[in-house]
């Protein structure tokens, strides 16, 4: 089957296009066909399509909407520039996967569209007033232009946290706000900590039951997640994604006191100082110059900038606590494993994460780390004799996603 997956956010669409079906998946055999981003929807555009890892396309043009952007994707997969042997018309698509943000209490694990499913999709608005409706309008434009035929899949990025235990997922607060608002953590990037976790078990032969690990996904949003008996026991993003580590923009854990400070001292709104957390905290708030992990290794390098340094040693730091924590909770792990744009590019950052944790059991091999082997699906970093291993997994949530269409619909 070829699956076309949509992650929708409000300005961008990110899409894939995979072959895979359940044959295939038992051959871990998947195929990407295609790949792009179409990413300031609503202004002029900048589009780029990739073909086996190359680009092919790329131009800047006005993109309306949500449903314009689906149909540019439809057109290029079918047409005879985009040069995919296996698609020439929207029928030999088979189905559509959708990243969806929020799935609340409600979603516990990937679900076939239907009436009732959207309903709660829109559900769960309050709690993802940003990503579910997003996500909404790439679901209505694919009926709109695939029609209503087309099988639909939503996999859920809270859904593989469904597994936590109450113990983890409440907040210490009076009970009856969990009851009357279902506030509690609900945790995100489920479904990049779920193809780490799986990843590692094909790696190591291990059965699902039988993986213990922390996995840190480790992107412009940052994660860690405990893993036991394969599933998510503990996250480090909370009720929102604001919650938990250092990120690009974002403040990871505080004291919630500090907003009613930040009112009264400086005159915000609550809603200013919840926008100071989410986008101009972070990396970027602590150094004062970037989000982006690449530029802020090139300028305490280069330049020598004290606050870049500082902003990179709190989030390492950061992390560092979360891995104790979390060998703490697991009672020990197999393995720890990086993952997403700094976790799988970074040796600088996974060194710094990992030297000084030798007493816990972890002891990276700078050589290995500095020198991965291209396109591995995994590879360990750590010296042989580590009793925790440490590996870098690329991960790839739209392969599981794609795999969750097929599922969902062959059943
Ligand atoms: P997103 O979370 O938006 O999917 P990514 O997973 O692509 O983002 O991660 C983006 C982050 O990865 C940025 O901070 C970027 O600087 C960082 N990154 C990418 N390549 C490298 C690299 N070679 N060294 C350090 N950081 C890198």
């Amino acid at each position: 089957m070829n699956v076309l997956v949509l992650n929708c956010g409000s300005s961008t669409v990110k899409f894939q296009l995979i072959e895979t079906d359940l044959e295939i998946m038992a051959r871990d055999a998947d195929r990407r066909l295609a790949q792009g981003i179409l990413e300031r929807i609503g202004g002029k555009s900048q589009i780029t399509m990739k073909v086996d890892g190359n680009v092919v396309l790329r131009e800047s043009r006005p993109i309306r909407d949500h449903r314009q952007a689906v149909d540019e994707i439809v057109r290029w997969v079918i047409s005879e520039e985009s040069g995919i042997d296996e698609i020439h018309s929207p029928s030999d698509i088979h189905a559509v996967g959708h990243r969806v943000v929020h799935g609340g209490e409600k979603f516990k694990a990937s679900m076939k569209i239907t009436e009732e499913v959207l309903s709660g999709i829109r559900d769960c608005i309050d709690l993802a007033p940003l990503h579910n409706p997003a996500n909404l309008k790439g679901i209505e434009a694919v009926t709109r232009l695939l029609g209503a035929g087309m099988p639909q899949v939503a996999v859920f990025d809270t859904a593989f946290h469904s597994s936590m235990p109450a113990h983890n997922y409440l907040y210490a607060v009076p009970y009856h706000l969990y009851r009357r608002h279902s506030l509690r953590r609900y945790g995100f990037h489920g479904t990049s900590h779920r193809y780490i976790s799986y990843r590692y078990r094909t790696l190591e032969q291990r059965k699902k039951e039988d993986v213990k690990i922390i996995s840190l996904h480790l992107g412009n949003g940052c994660s860690a997640c405990a893993i036991e008996n394969g599933e998510s026991l503990d996250t480090s993003m909370g009720m929102t994604p604001l919650e938990g580590l250092i990120m690009g923009t974002r403040s990871g854990d505080l004291d919630p006191s500090l907003v009613e400070f930040l009112t009264e001292v400086e005159g915000y709104s609550v809603g200013e100082v919840d926008t100071i957390l989410n986008r101009n905290s972070g990396l970027l708030g602590v150094s004062g110059l970037t989000g982006d992990m690449r530029d802020l290794l090139f300028e305490r390098k280069d330049t020598g900038d004290r606050r870049a340094g500082l902003a990179i040693k709190m989030f390492c730091t950061r992390i560092r606590k979360y891995i104790g924590a979390y060998l703490a909770q697991l009672n020990g792990a197999q393995a720890i494993c990086f993952a997403g744009g700094i976790g799988e590019n970074s040796a600088e950052i996974r060194e710094e994460v990992c030297v000084g944790l030798e007493s816990l059991g972890i002891h990276i091999d700078v050589d290995k780390n500095r020198n991965l082997p291209q396109d591995a699906r995994g590879t360990v970093i750590s010296k042989e004799d580590s009793p925790v291993k440490i590996y870098v997994i690329p991960t790839d949530e739209e392969l599981l996603i794609a795999r969750d269409a097929v599922r969902c619909i062959e059943h």
